[in-house]
């Protein structure tokens, strides 16, 4: 199967790549395992929240400029600052043109609310999500939080709490609607996905609850389980007589799925060919060049195209594989750097930076994989599989996902 272009791994970086690129005529397909990092998506795409030296950030724009100094393998020093500048712009841009509508900006983070009512700065919001512009107080005298009864994946009371701390007041009412009830025969079946289909089809009804019990309040804080299908969500938003904000819940994330299914539905229609539960297992490299890749549902018969993207992501998605000895990267063993010590790997504090979070695949400016010391001629390699910083303590994880898939993509145009 000959393309231009073959992308491993179809979460956010894959997706973003296979768009740029068929946007621009590349004959494109992904090939991905399963699930992505997406489906516990918070709604909020990080940029860059703290510097590697622990100190907060507030414009990564003129702040990157320290990652610069202070991470020689980040992937933010890799693109430097005026690439870092310009892509930031284009991936707003990217979000803009594809119509998903994000609030925020590269030159200020804001603050999104956590499940647990606490805030934390972010780059960019889904439209209809809670966010805050400052950290010592939110922009409501009084909010009403709503949560489906029995549903234990949302906490309204730990959420007035820190609201209160913020000089917010809040009353809580718990509600149903008949069409839920055939979800409560077994516990487990009450998780966002399931809600957020029942909610979808009765937005009416909801919206008829939500204005009955929020007078007098500003704004009404809902659980993120509307909008699995389409114009749900706004549709939510216009019923009701004031504004209606989602704060994320646990897992599985409705946000992210939408978005998954959003940028794969996209990148079809661009004429991309997505092969969702095949796996790349091995790679022919003649030449210092990718010749052809196999997956487990192919067999022997191999894709072959130009260019190569890695995107398979890390630990959580296999893409980065760690033994107690050893980490590796299962499809080419690309070089990864890792520490030859296990006690660098973890640190018995668990709140403090783990060393394994830093580890990845090697790769040289452009993003082209090393193998052996050596950048391979035709393999690059984006998002969460990369070396050299660290998505938790950084929050930067969905910036060097789609801020490298963008680099690469160029790389690839411009070849
Ligand atoms: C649980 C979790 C939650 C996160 N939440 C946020 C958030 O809210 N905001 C934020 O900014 N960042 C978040 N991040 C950081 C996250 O890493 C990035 O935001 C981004 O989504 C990662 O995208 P990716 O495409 O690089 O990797 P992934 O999303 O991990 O996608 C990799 C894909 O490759 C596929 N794959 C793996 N191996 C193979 C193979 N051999 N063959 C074919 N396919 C393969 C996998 O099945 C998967 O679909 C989160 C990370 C995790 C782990």
């Amino acid at each position: 199967m000959k393309f231009d272009t073959i992308i491993i791994g179809g979460g956010l970086s894959g997706l973003v790549c296979g768009i740029r690129l068929s946007r621009q005529g590349k004959r494109c397909v992904i090939i991905s395992s399963g699930q992505s990092a997406l489906h516990f998506f918070s709604g909020s795409y990080d940029l860059l929240n703290v510097l590697p030296n622990g100190k907060e950030v507030n414009n990564p724009l003129t702040e990157v400029k320290d990652v610069i100094k202070q991470a020689p393998d980040h992937p933010y020093t890799k693109l430097g600052l005026d690439q870092f500048t310009r892509l930031v712009r284009d991936a707003e841009l990217f979000f803009a043109d594809i119509n998903i509508s994000l609030y925020g900006s590269g030159e200020k983070n804001h603050y999104r609310i956590t499940p647990m009512g606490t805030l934390k700065h972010t780059w960019l919001t889904a439209q209809g999500f809670a966010t805050s512009e400052q950290a010592e107080k939110l922009q409501w005298k009084r909010v009403s939080i709503f949560n489906p009864i029995g549903f234990l994946d949302f906490y309204p009371q730990f959420i007035a709490d820190e609201f209160l701390k913020l000089g917010t007041e809040s009353d809580i009412h718990l509600f149903n609607i008949p069409d839920l009830d055939h979800l409560r025969y077994n516990p487990s079946e009450l998780r966002s996905t399931n809600i957020a289909r029942v909610l979808d089809k009765n937005i009416d009804k909801v919206a008829a609850i939500l204005n009955e019990k929020s007078a007098g309040s500003d704004a009404i804080i809902f659980p993120a389980c509307v909008g699995l299908e389409a114009g749900s969500l706004l549709e939510l938003q216009k019923a009701a007589d004031k504004p209606v904000l989602m704060i994320p819940t646990m897992p599985p994330s409705i946000v992210g799925i939408y978005t998954q299914q959003y940028l794969h539905n996209y990148f079809l229609k661009l004429g991309g060919v997505y092969m969702l539960g095949d796996s790349i297992k091995k790679a022919d490299i003649e030449n210092n060049r990718v010749k052809r890749v196999y997956s487990f549902n192919h067999g022997d018969i191999p894709f072959t195209g130009d260019d190569v993207v890695l995107a398979t992501g890390s630990y959580f998605s296999q893409g980065l594989i760690a033994t107690p000895d050893r980490v590796y990267e299962p499809i080419f063993n690309l070089d990864v750097s890792y520490a030859d010590d296990r006690q660098e790997w973890y640190n018995p504090k668990i709140f403090e930076p783990q060393g394994y979070q830093r580890f990845g695949v090697k790769t040289d400016a452009d993003f082209k994989g090393l193998l052996n010391g050596r950048a391979l001629d035709n393999l690059y390699v984006s998002g969460a599989i990369l070396e050299g910083f660290n998505p938790i303590k950084e929050g930067c994880g969905a910036g060097v996902s789609i801020l490298s898939a963008l680099s690469v993509s160029e790389s690839i145009l411009t070849k």
